[in-house]
């Protein structure tokens, strides 16, 4: 019996070699700048395009 149930799990669709958490989009990758730049008061955070994954990264400078 092969259940395939256990493994949903939040990870990425894509094998990424990426360790670090990605967004799909710049706009989700700016909202959840916005977002962390209220809670934890984080500053000079930037999003950029990871040419290894091609998804979204933060950046802090
Ligand atoms: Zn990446």
């Amino acid at each position: 019996m092969r259940i395939k149930q256990s493994r949903i799990k939040k990870i990425n669709p894509i094998g990424t070699t990426c360790k670090k958490a990605i967004y799909n989009s710049l706009i989700d990758a700016e909202d959840s700048i916005a977002y962390l730049q209220e809670t934890k008061f984080v500053k000079d955070l930037s999003a950029y395009k990871c040419s290894v994954c091609g998804f979204w990264h933060l950046t802090s400078k």
